[in-house]
Parts: structure tokens; C-alpha cells; sequence
């Protein structure tokens, strides 16, 4: 039988492919971009290209701009077309971390459409991490950030709606064996170390 160029390495690993759910001020953030880092693959943060798009001052930061300084989520359609777009690049397609999406179950809805689409194989999610940090911890980090979002109103309203909206996908992962809960309240590096290990 011809063997293929991985044969000797053993079956070819799929790429790594993770979602990263917390609340705004959970760490999942810098978690993203370590892990990212560590396990080679992309960092993906919808807030960051949301952010970026506002700064060149392009059609989507112009229609985000406001939306995200209230602390309300941009709507769905317009995130399908940001997520499409961006895990169709080739970087992607070698792994990915996506930080910040989804965030509402008919995200997840298109994220599963869109991975489901792309070609290659091990298309599907291979955990979802959940950075859990108690509500009064998450209030005291995100007043002592300074972002134009994160003045303390929007920072409660951007709770609220990661209640109302965000938290429905911790059941829904869960229910398809895909959720892995970190508990975030301690160092970077401790934080780190436990999702190394729920995701091993
Ligand atoms: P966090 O501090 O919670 O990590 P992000 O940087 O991920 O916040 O996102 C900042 C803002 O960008 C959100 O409050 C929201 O307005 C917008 N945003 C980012 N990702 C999404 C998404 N998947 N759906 C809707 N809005 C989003």
C-alpha cells in the first residue's frame, strides 16, 4: 500500500479549532492570544476587527461604532458576513481560536453552517472553553480597563446582554459535548494552564 507523505508521523491531525465563550472581562481575550500563540494557530477576535474596521473609519466601522459604544451586540447578519469572510482565509484553515463569536444561538447556528462549508476535513468545533469569573470580579476588571466601550453603564449593559444573549450557548455546547468550564478567577498563568488541560 502507497504511504501518503504523514505516514510516518502517524494520522494526519485535523486542525485545531476552538471558541472561546465568557463574560466581557473574563480574560478571554488574552487567553485567545496566548493559547493561540502556543498551539500555532489563529487568534480570531471579532471585537478586535470590529474595533479595527471603527479605527479605519470603513462602511462596517461606521455601522458598528455606535452599536458598540452602547454596549449592544452588532446584529446577526452582519457578523455571518465578518466570520464567513474571515475563516475563509488560508490561515484559518490551519486552526483557529475565535474569540467573541459566537454570541448568540443563531451564531451558532451559522457558525456550524459556515464550518460545515468550508472543504476539507474535521470541519466541526473541537471544544468550546468557558472562562467563568464571578460577576463583582468581572465589574472591579472591566472599570479598571480604559476603553471607549467600557464606561460603567455599557460595562453593565454589556453584562445584561451577555446574560440574556450569550449565556443560552453555554447549554447549548454543553449539550453537544463540546463545552470545557475554566474557572478564570486567578492568575494568567494558572488560567492558562487549566484550559491546556481541559482542552488536552
Ligand atoms: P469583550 O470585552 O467581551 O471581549 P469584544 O472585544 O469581544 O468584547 O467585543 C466588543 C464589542 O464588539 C461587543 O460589545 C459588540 O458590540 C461587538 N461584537 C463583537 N463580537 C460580536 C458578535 N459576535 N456579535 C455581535 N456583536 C459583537
Amino acid at each position: 500500500m502507497a504511504a501518503g507523505p504523514n505516514a510516518a508521523a502517524g494520522p494526519a491531525r485535523s486542525p485545531v479549532k476552538l471558541v472561546f465563550l465568557g463574560p466581557p472581562g473574563s480574560g478571554k481575550g488574552t487567553q485567545a492570544e496566548v493559547l493561540a500563540e502556543q498551539l500555532g494557530v489563529s487568534h480570531i477576535s471579532t471585537g478586535a476587527m470590529l474595533r479595527d474596521a471603527v479605527a479605519d473609519g470603513s462602511d462596517l466601522g461606521k455601522k458598528v461604532d455606535g452599536i458598540m459604544r452602547s454596549g449592544a451586540l452588532v446584529d446577526d447578519d452582519t457578523m455571518a458576513e465578518v466570520v464567513r469572510d474571515r475563516l475563509a482565509k488560508d490561515d484559518a484553515r490551519q486552526g483557529f481560536i475565535l474569540d467573541g463569536y459566537p454570541r448568540t444561538l443563531p451564531q451558532a447556528e451559522t457558525l456550524g453552517t459556515i464550518l460545515s462549508g468550508l472543504s476539507g476535513r474535521g470541519a466541526a468545533l473541537d471544544a468550546v472553553v468557558l472562562i467563568d469569573v464571578p460577576e463583582e470580579e468581572l465589574v472591579r476588571r472591566a472599570l479598571a480597563r480604559q476603553r471607549a466601550d467600557d464606561k460603567e453603564e455599557v460595562v453593565r449593559e454589556r453584562l445584561r446582554v451577555y446574560r440574556e444573549k450569550t449565556e443560552p450557548l453555554i447549554d447549548h455546547y454543553r449539550g453537544r459535548g463540546l463545552l470545557r468550564a475554566v474557572d478564570g478567577d486567578a492568575t494568567i498563568d494558572q488560567v492558562t494552564s487549566r484550559i491546556l488541560g481541559a482542552i488536552d
